[in-house]
């Protein structure tokens, strides 16, 4: 299971595919991206290996965009499947998300989520996530995100992509492991070092209940109430 995402100037899913071999190591049963091409937010999802993937989307070709969020999965609810695998969404599109981790009280939110009418596609807890970001939704994707991990219980780090706020990607993490990668005039997440090396060695930790956003030009870190926080960059001297 494994995340990557990138946001600058050069096509994002042939990166992302790159990335995600890259963490092969930690295991998967299927794999999947959401890119944002100008307009909306466009995905591709497939079980089994990343070629079966990168056959599909044609290398990433078919994936036009320079924002994009890529996942590896290792399914813990719901079985290995093409509608299980991540992305997921809310039902407009408009917000995408790929997690690694679980969200122990998902069913409770479903629930609550199905009640107001919510419709749901995968068995997944992750959907909740997405789903639950609807839900709080308030033209602000910062205070957003905070509502939602304020609800959420268990692990997870997240990659989501706003569709309302393309030129951002944010990153967010409890107990499972995301890292943010600084380049020249582009930004990446990943799940490990591997991953990013090919475009950085200026890496940012994110520690538990953090939040980082991610555009062109510059990355920036949050708490989990949404107040600005300022974090080390680290430069990476080891080769893989
Ligand atoms: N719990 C999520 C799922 O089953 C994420 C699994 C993972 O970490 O890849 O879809």
């Amino acid at each position: 299971c494994g995340i990557v995402g990138y946001i600058g100037k050069k096509q994002a899913a042939p990166i992302l595919l790159d990335g995600l071999s890259k963490l092969e190591y930690r295991g998967y049963d299927s794999a999947g991206m959401a890119i944002f091409d100008g307009k909306k937010i466009n995905m591709a999802k497939a079980t089994g290996r990343l070629k079966v993937l990168s056959e599909l989307t044609h290398e990433g070709a078919t994936l036009p965009g320079t924002v994009g969020i890529g996942h590896t999965r290792w399914a813990t609810h719901g079985a290995p499947s093409d509608i299980n695998a991540h992305p997921h969404f809310n039902e407009a599109g408009t917000i995408a998300v790929v997690h690694n981790g679980i969200i122990e009280n998902y069913m409770k939110l479903k629930k609550k989520l199905l009640e107001k009418g919510y419709k749901f596609q995968s068995d997944t807890d992750t959907e909740v996530v997405a789903q639950l970001l609807d839900y709080y939704y308030t033209g602000n994707p910062l205070e957003t995100i905070t509502k939602v991990m304020h609800r959420v219980e268990g692990s997870y780090a997240l990659g989501i992509i706003f569709a309302e706020n393309p030129d951002v990607i944010y990153a967010v993490r409890k107990d499972s492991p995301l890292i943010v990668g600084r380049g020249e005039g582009e930004n990446l997440i990943a799940s490990d070092v591997p991953a990013i090396l090919k475009y950085t060695r200026d890496v940012y930790f994110i520690e538990n209940e953090e939040i980082a956003r991610l555009s062109e030009e510059k990355i920036e870190f949050f708490n989990v109430d949404g107040e600005s926080i300022e974090k080390e960059c680290k430069h990476i001297e080891w080769d893989i």
